[in-house]
């Protein structure tokens, strides 16, 4: 039997029983099944099939780790994959000008154990192990974003292919630059949709000498958001700032075997230059958490210490996933101004009872970001959605974002006119010129 793949310049899996396992992503959303799935070990590979997919007009859905959140991987059926997770060399580590050179499947937790030898670090912690590439397309942030920022701060520069099999290297390996228009900020966070990013040059930063992890609980949301606040006020250099609500906790315990009290908490980690100043911002933290009826406070300070309280913290979507096991989730991504954090919080909390729903608020609270992750069955399905679109246009209203990091995929993007107006028609300008026959991860972001 003859098909369209016959004859291509690479290697086509079109066996179902592999196309079957590209079809649902991590929060159990379906697609349909893809044609077939190419892997793509360098950028040579890359320009063989995206040049194919233009001669054949054969839509690409580019893969990274396959982590990501909001259908953006999902099928319509007559995508092909391009899978880049063999594309995993680190090109170059230079200590000196503290940057890495790594092709996009490499996963952050390889860089890092590579980083580490030279007492560096590459901070951006999505807790996934996701791919660089794919970390890049989503504009990726996570724990460490109060500090450090999301992969637009931590990607001074990228190789990508384009739908017309240009190559372009986007941005320089320096510090800073003002030179042109910032074409490496537009592909950060595309999705894939307007080109294949071949190569990253990524910042790393030196690993801090002196580290503090603390967990705090608090009687109730509005206090712990408030102590958090008041610390990015003080401006305690904190490089984890995370809340999670009672509902998480408990959840964390069961999962975990810990008996924490089922309380809302903070999870905070310091850096500080010495052991006097990591003292001394402890107890700034302490004296805050405190004056705002800190009823438990954890401190970790050893490498095992730190990293089992992390864990506790990391292992979170894991644990509501064995709560509530034969359900599928919807996560929601707002991000709001710090004022207005409580309300989020609060708002999510009272229509999660109201719905009867039984949902878990964890966030990057130093960053405003706030999460919901709402279990849901076919039954519950109607409900779980309208809960998640009351709580995006309440970020909406009060001045927010539908998506903090985890982008806009499939399921946000009903709330793009209302959150940009009519920069969204730029946007499909911009779509239409780069990628003119609508190739590059169609239907994500923007209507096909
Ligand atoms: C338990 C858990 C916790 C998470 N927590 C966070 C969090 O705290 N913060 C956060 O930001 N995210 C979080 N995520 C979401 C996810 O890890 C991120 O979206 C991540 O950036 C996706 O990377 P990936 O390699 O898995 O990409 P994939 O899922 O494979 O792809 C994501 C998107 O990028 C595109 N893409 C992939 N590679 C390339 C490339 N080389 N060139 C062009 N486009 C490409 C794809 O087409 C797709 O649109 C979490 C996910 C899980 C499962």
């Amino acid at each position: 039997m003859t098909s369209v793949f016959d004859g291509t310049p690479f290697d086509i899996d079109t066996r179902p029983s592999v196309l079957d396992q590209f079809t649902a992503d991590e929060t159990g959303r379906l697609g349909r099944r893809p044609r077939g799935i190419a892997y793509a070990a360098g950028l040579d590979d890359v320009l063989a099939v995206v040049g194919w997919a233009r001669d054949t007009r054969t839509p690409l859905i580019t893969r990274g780790a396959g982590t990501s959140l909001e259908g953006h991987l999902l099928a319509r059926g007559d995508e092909l994959i391009l899978d880049l997770s063999q594309a995993n060399s680190i090109l170059d580590l230079a200590p000196a000008d503290f940057t890495a050179t790594v092709q996009p499947g490499v996963t952050r937790t390889r860089l890092n154990a590579a980083a580490a030898e030279f007492g560096l670090q590459f901070t951006v912690d999505p807790g996934a192990d996701a791919s660089l590439g794919g970390m890049a397309a989503t504009n990726a942030s996570g724990t460490t974003g109060v500090r450090y920022g999301g992969m637009r701060a931590n990607v001074p520069a990228l190789q990508a292919v384009f739908a017309d099999g240009r190559v372009a290297r986007l941005g320089r390996a320096v510090r800073k630059s003002s030179s042109g228009y910032d074409l490496k900020d537009l592909v950060i966070g595309s999705a894939g949709t307007l080109a294949v990013i071949t190569e990253l040059t990524v910042r790393l930063h030196p690993i801090p000498e002196w580290l503090r992890s603390l967990r705090i609980s608090f009687p109730t949301v509005r206090e712990a958001v408030a102590a958090a606040v008041e610390l990015l006020g003080l401006a305690v250099p904190v490089s984890r700032l995370e809340f999670v609500d009672a509902a998480s906790m408990a959840a964390v315990n069961a999962f975990r075997g810990s008996g924490y009290a089922e309380t809302p908490a903070l999870f905070i980690d310091l850096e500080a230059a010495s052991s006097a100043a990591a003292d001394a911002d402890e107890r700034e933290i302490q004296r805050v958490c405190r004056a705002y009826h800190a009823d438990g406070i954890e401190v970790a300070r050893t490498h095992t210490e730190r990293h089992t309280l992390w864990e506790d913290r990391h292992q979170l979507f894991l644990a509501l996933k064995a709560r509530s096991p034969r359900h599928r989730f919807l996560v929601t991504d707002t991000a709001v101004p710090y004022s207005r954090i409580a309300d989020a919080v609060g708002t999510a909390t009272r229509l999660g009872a109201e719905l009867g729903l039984d949902i878990s608020v964890a966030g990057h609270i130093g960053d405003g970001n706030v999460h919901v992750v709402v279990p849901y069955t076919d039954t519950t399905l109607p409900t779980a959605l309208r809960f998640s679109d009351e709580v995006v246009r309440h970020a909406l209203a009060v001045g927010g974002t539908a998506s903090g990091e985890h982008g806009i995929g499939l399921t946000k993007k009903k709330y793009l006119r209302a959150e940009h107006g009519p920069a969204v028609d730029i946007m499909t300008t911009i779509k239409q010129a780069l990628d003119p026959h609508g190739l590059l991860n169609p239907g994500k972001i923007l209507d096909a």
